[in-house]
């Protein structure tokens, strides 16, 4: 893909106090085109000197323009960033989905949520407050909510707009100052926002974007002790570096981590209803979500009639290029391609039940999996125990409820389960038991809904991004006590 025509920033800079920049080591990093396998442009190599600068230049904003804003100003904004993001969304739409790979409508629903998000927290910005505490006679006593300071932002090349959207426009939203440090496999909708949000007359310093690799610009900016809170989505083994990094500078964490997300079938459900949601939460972003409903568990009744309809569903996807828009796109890089293979012949010994089809002229050097569905499989197999980040789904029988619960709660992670069944009573029951950051019933959101607060139980992270739960995790709380008499 031809990027000239596309860009109206240039990608080999960093965006630091409100200036494009050369990286101070002077290096770039290329970028694939995952569809292709080819070269899209040069991102830049930030690493500690700019995170330095950038958390100097947030620090500025915070003591200047930025910190005098009253929250209507800075809700004011963020409404007109996210006009113009919904203005550009073809060009972000296809920006995304030559980066990441993902097919253009998928790519143009997260350029739409980006706005969602900013005017959700454009909105929420004068919207949130402290109380009035009834205390000891005399006293008058009241809570501020304050911004952290200086947030970091360090993301995924899965979903950058969405992530961005979630956790820069709370930050921003409270007051804080940002530094973005966007995924060196993806990072060109992070340096369009920047370039966006200076349109929308963002102070300067107020949204920092530095480019680079995790272990360089991502490790300078979660142990900076200029940072005082710091958001983290990604895998758990870094999730676990910047926990540590963090707690040496006793700063506040948010970890978005991964998942192995179950959907609970019983054989009252709607299955009609159910089908496209059992097998879209799984194969979206051909399967690189975190939220991705990997593991289908459905009531021994119904079984062969859900796998069987599945593997309809599953034979009908077609795998090509980003632009072509089918129902797949490739993976990320051949790194992630080889993961997931590796993850296939563990399932060797399984039933495979249907494979979706790569197209004939998909490009030979892009990083294309068939969605493969795999049915019987035993609940510790390591299929449905580990996250594989590709388009890979099992399905497991249960009998009873008590049975389903159990496999349903029984993986390291809890980020997103859904429950399908007509019974109400049951409907509350199972949403109460699932170990899991969201439930749905008679649905699956794969990571939607803005307004719905997000995040995971045990090593799916902790931390509540979106909704207005967020804003009070990117900011803290200050209590006033007047004696008065
Ligand atoms: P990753 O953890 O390797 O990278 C995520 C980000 O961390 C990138 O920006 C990367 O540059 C940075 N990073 C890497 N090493 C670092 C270090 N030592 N210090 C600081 N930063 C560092 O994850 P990935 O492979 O890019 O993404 C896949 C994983 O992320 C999956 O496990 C997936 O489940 C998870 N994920 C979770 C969510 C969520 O919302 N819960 C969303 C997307 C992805």
């Amino acid at each position: 893909m031809n990027l000239k025509d596309d860009l109206w920033f240039d990608p080999a800079l960093c965006f630091i106090g409100g200036r494009w920049v050369r990286p101070a080591g002077g290096e770039t990093i290329e970028l694939e085109d995952p569809s292709s396998g080819t070269v899209l442009c040069a991102i830049a190599r930030g690493t500690a000197a700019d995170i330095d600068a950038a958390v100097a230049a947030a620090g500025d904003a915070l003591q200047g323009d930025w910190g005098r804003m009253t929250a209507p100003e800075r809700g004011r904004i963020l409404a007109r960033l996210g006009a113009l993001v919904l203005s550009r969304t073809e060009e972000l739409a296809r920006l995304e989905a030559a980066d990441v790979g993902k097919p253009l409508k998928q790519a143009r629903a997260d350029a739409i949520a980006l706005a969602r998000y900013m005017e959700f927290y454009g909105g929420a910005a004068d919207k949130i407050h402290g109380a009035t505490i009834p205390y000891l006679q005399g006293y008058t006593v009241y809570s501020l909510r304050e911004p952290h300071g200086v947030t970091g932002h360090i993301v995924p090349w899965n979903y950058p707009m969405q992530i961005i959207g979630r956790s820069v426009g709370a930050a921003l939203a409270m007051g804080n100052a940002a530094v973005l440090k966007p995924a060196e496999e993806a990072c060109l909708s992070a340096l369009a926002f920047a370039a966006l949000a200076e349109e929308a007359g963002l102070p300067a310093g107020a949204l920092n974007v530095v480019p680079g690799l995790g272990e360089e610009a991502g490790a300078a900016l979660s142990a900076h002790k200029g940072v005082h809170h710091i958001s983290f989505t990604g895998s758990v083994a870094v999730g676990s570096l910047i926990q540590t990094a963090a707690a040496r500078n006793i700063v506040p964490v948010t970890l978005e981590l991964g998942g192995k997300s179950p959907q609970l079938v019983f054989d009252d459900a709607d299955l009609e209803a159910a089908l496209p949601f059992l097998v879209n939460a799984g194969i979206q972003n051909a399967g690189q979500t975190c939220s991705a409903s990997s593991r289908i568990l459905v009531q021994r009744s119904v079984y062969d009639s859900v796998v069987e309809k599945m593997a309809a569903r599953y034979e009908a996807l077609r795998v090509g290029p980003a632009l072509a828009d089918l129902d797949v796109g490739p993976l990320i890089s051949a790194r992630q391609k080889q993961l997931v293979g590796g993850f296939l012949a563990k399932g060797d010994d399984l039933q495979q039940v249907a494979k979706g089809r790569i197209v004939d002229d998909a490009p030979e050097r892009g990083h294309y999996v068939a969605p493969t569905l795999f049915a019987d499989v035993a609940p510790d197999h390591v299929l449905a125990q580990s996250e594989i980040f590709g388009p890979v789904q099992v399905i497991i029988p249960f009998d009873d409820e008590a049975e389903a619960l159990a496999i349903a709660n029984g993986t390291e992670y809890g980020l997103v389960a859904s429950v399908w069944t007509r019974d109400g009573a049951r409907q509350m029951r199972v949403a109460k038991a699932l170990r899991s950051g969201q439930v749905f019933i008679n649905n699956y959101g794969a990571g939607g809904g803005v307004e719905l607060p997000f995040g995971g139980v045990g090593k799916s992270g902790h931390g509540r991004e979106k909704g207005f739960e967020a804003l009070y995790g990117f900011s803290k709380l200050k209590t006033v006590a007047a004696f008065h008499g």
